[in-house]
């Protein structure tokens, strides 16, 4: 694989000094920049705007895209597309573009909503959390994506939109991978995806999704970043939480929903709760009752997410009726929620899911011994009993990486 720097995720100021070095005026740093993110280049010469001589030093410098190929499928009636990418490495990682049409009328004429497109992109290849109703979880961690492999998948549907004269709106960080697991290069895409001169997106356009990385959420604190900060929650017992978010197991449940208030209060931002509905799993009364007195008085909104059937599971979603009950139930407990659509479902569109296809069926014996586990522990969990399985050694050392300031060796 060529280990020339990505272009797109150049950190600030690097384009000036390789200009610089190279004899050529400053303001070509503008014109480069223009042609990755106006015109979305995929190649050296695709920068049009530039001389042929600089076109040919920035592609003997620098990887113009990081992502060599695209397969798309399309769903949901062209409103949701998928892509699968494919990597120098021979890694592959997955976005998915959702369209928005335009929403209710004023009496002007104008919508009420407008139209909005949003992309939701991988953080890594793979995952090492490993939440067993997640495709990518059982994939297990591939690699972190570097900076610009982050931003050419927002590129990559950029060019697609602007095929049909529309714009991104919205960015999330729901891909593949635990986001706060690889958050240098997470800021790092986050600043050129608002930087007027490169994406140019609000950072209220912007969403990074975390399974509960503590030391993440109080780095991100610190920072107080405008954008929003969703938590995978689940389940709001630990004995539960365990089972579904491997990584409960290091940062409770109490100890994720502090940090996440405590970034509330910071930012004046509200924090989204996502939670997967399972039948018969977490899904009972107990539940809704334990997620509203966990919540109660903060600034928090729960998504409800009936479970996509991937990954292996025994398990199925949580039939209409009962996800409706279990939302009542947490607005009588003082909860702002919403009940969302899974999206794309007839493409494969639980993240995850198209790259897991592409893996290959996993052996019937590899599957039935996941299935029995996964039952085994979330049995026990049910019962109350919480788990004494330790994390894996590889998510173990990235959580003990994720612990310690930036610039330090992560042990990988
Ligand atoms: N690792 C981060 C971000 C990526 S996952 C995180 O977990 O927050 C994005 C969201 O998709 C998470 O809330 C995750 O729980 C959800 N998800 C994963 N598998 C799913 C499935 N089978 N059905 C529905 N949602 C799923
Ligand atoms: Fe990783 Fe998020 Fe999937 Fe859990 S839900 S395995 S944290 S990608």
């Amino acid at each position: 694989m060529s280990r020339l720097p990505g272009l797109s995720g150049l950190p600030e100021g690097a384009l000036e000094a390789w200009l610089q070095a190279e004899g050529q005026p400053g303001y070509r740093a503008r014109q480069i920049r223009d042609g990755v993110w106006r015109r979305n280049a995929g190649s050296a010469e695709d920068l049009r705007n530039l001389p042929a001589t600089i076109r040919a030093r920035l592609g003997e410098s620098f990887r113009v895209d990081t992502i060599e190929a695209d397969e798309v499928t399309v769903a949901d009636k062209g409103l949701t597309e998928k892509t699968l990418h494919l990597l120098g490495d021979g890694q592959l990682v997955e976005s998915v573009l959702m369209h928005y049409p335009a929403r209710g009328r004023h009496p002007d004429g104008s919508p009420v909503h407008r139209e909005r497109h949003t992309v939701c992109i991988s953080s890594q290849a793979g995952c090492a959390v490993g939440c067993p109703f997640c495709a990518t979880g059982e994939l297990g961690f591939g690699r972190d994506l570097e900076t610009a492999e982050i931003l050419d998948q927002i590129r990559h549907a950029a060019r697609r939109l602007a095929e049909k004269d529309a714009h991104l709106t919205n960015v999330v960080f729901m891909g593949m991978g635990e986001p706060l697991l690889n958050l240098d290069r997470v800021l790092e895409a986050v600043a050129a995806i608002s930087d007027s001169e490169r994406l140019g997106l609000g950072a209220r356009h912007i969403v990074v999704s975390t399974s509960g990385v503590v030391p993440g959420i109080r780095r991100l604190t610190e920072m107080a970043p405008q954008f929003t900060l969703a938590v995978s929650l689940h389940a709001a017992r630990d004995p539960l939480r365990d089972v579904l978010v491997p990584l409960n197991r290091r940062w409770p449940v109490a100890e994720v929903a502090g940090a996440a208030r405590d970034y509330a209060r910071t930012t004046g931002r509200r924090v989204s709760y996502e939670y997967v509905m399972i039948s018969g799993v977490n899904d009972t009364d107990l539940d809704a009752d334990a997620l509203a007195a966990l919540l109660r008085g903060d600034l928090a909104h729960v998504n409800l997410i009936p479970m996509n059937a991937v990954a292996h599971t025994p398990w199925q979603a949580s039939p209409p009726e009962r996800v409706s009950t279990f939302a009542e139930r947490l607005r009588r407990g003082g909860i702002s929620v919403t009940v969302r659509a899974n999206r794309g479902q007839d493409a494969g569109a639980a993240c995850g899911q198209l790259a897991a296809d592409h893996a290959g069926e996993p052996a019937a014996p590899a599957v039935a011994h996941r299935r029995e586990t996964i039952l085994r522990q979330s049995e026990a969990a049910l019962r109350g009993r919480r788990s004494d399985e330790k994390l894996g050694r590889g998510l173990e050392a990235a959580a003990v990486a994720a612990g310690r300031p930036s610039g330090e060796g992560t042990v990988r």
